[in-house]
């Protein structure tokens, strides 16, 4: 199986974060706390440069406790500023904005000093796809309050900004980054989360994969959930199939139904009934 992805999108990517860029005061980037190495795009250091920007580690209600805290230290070791937020739940959202004022305090006290007093504060949001770009903003939005209409021209230069009572702006259109897009290892792992259309995917490989992934990180959590033992030396494709059995997933004929299991599999990993899992530790 070889997941491709359309490296004309990279450009147009590079294009838009460039001229957005520009008009805000702070970049938010999304990541996926189960997989944060693979939900980066490898080029975001270039494309945001010294533009202040502060890391949230979405979907941690879905990743491993332990690693999220593992997680957060290592990027705050790189100078970096990050929170763990979930934007189901809403945990984390307390901590948003005043971790933008204090990665934008010089500014504030700049503009202070100026007499340029309750200046907006202006985000973008950047992350690949389905790391919950939507989710984010539908969320802060609503948490920052909308200010009424009217207040304000709401169009700048073609550009929507969604203005909260709180003091924010946000750009309405999130930037969409590409993921490393030469790397098989990072598009798995992104295909285990429902980042690309499982349509496109070879399921069953897919499947494969993650049980070579899970026997490795989390064998005991796959090994109560399907309740097998004595599968650490097995492959992959072997864990499906005594999976399969195990669950009785057999079509007419005998055979193992590897379809259903594949599916059941992805599924059970994604909403988190086989655990709280993080596939990649920090550096
Ligand atoms: P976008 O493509 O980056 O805009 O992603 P969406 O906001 O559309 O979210 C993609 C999927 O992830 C949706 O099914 C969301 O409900 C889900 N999602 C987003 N954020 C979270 C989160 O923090 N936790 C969980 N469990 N699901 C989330």
């Amino acid at each position: 199986m070889d997941i491709q992805w359309f490296p004309g999108h990279m450009a147009k990517t590079r294009r838009l974060i460039g001229e957005n860029l520009k008009l805000v005061d702070c970049v938010i980037e999304l990541l996926d706390a189960r997989i944060p190495l693979s939900s980066r795009n490898p080029e975001i250091d270039s494309l945001v440069g010294q533009k202040p920007r502060l890391v949230l580690m979405n979907k941690a209600d879905l990743a491993d406790e332990r690693e999220n805290r593992r997680w957060v230290k290592a990027f705050q070791e790189k100078g970096q500023s990050v929170l763990l937020i979930s934007s189901t739940n809403g945990k984390g959202y307390d901590r948003i904005v005043p971790a933008v004022k204090e990665l934008l305090k010089e500014k504030i006290e700049r503009d202070k000093a100026k007499g340029l007093v309750n200046r907006p504060i202006k985000l973008m949001i950047v992350g690949v796809p389905n790391v919950g770009k939507s989710s984010f903003i539908n969320r802060f939005a609503k948490k920052g309050a909308l200010a009424k209409t009217g207040d304000r021209p709401g169009v700048t230069k073609g550009k929507q900004w969604i203005r909260l009572q709180n003091g924010f702006e946000l750009l309405d259109t999130p930037g969409i980054l590409w993921p490393k897009f030469d790397d098989q290892d990072t598009a798995r792992k992104l295909a285990y989360t429902g980042a690309i259309r499982d349509e496109i995917l070879d399921m069953v490989e897919l499947a494969w994969n993650l049980l070579d992934d899970l026997k490795v990180r989390y064998p005991k959590e796959l090994g109560e959930r399907y309740k097998i033992t004595d599968f650490e030396t097995l492959r992959g494709d072997e864990i499906l199939e005594m999976i399969c059995r195990r669950r009785g997933f057999i079509v007419s004929g005998g055979e193992l139904d590897l379809d259903r299991g594949a599916a059941v599999l992805l599924d059970e990993f994604r909403s988190t009934k086989i655990g709280r899992i993080t596939l990649e530790i920090p550096e």
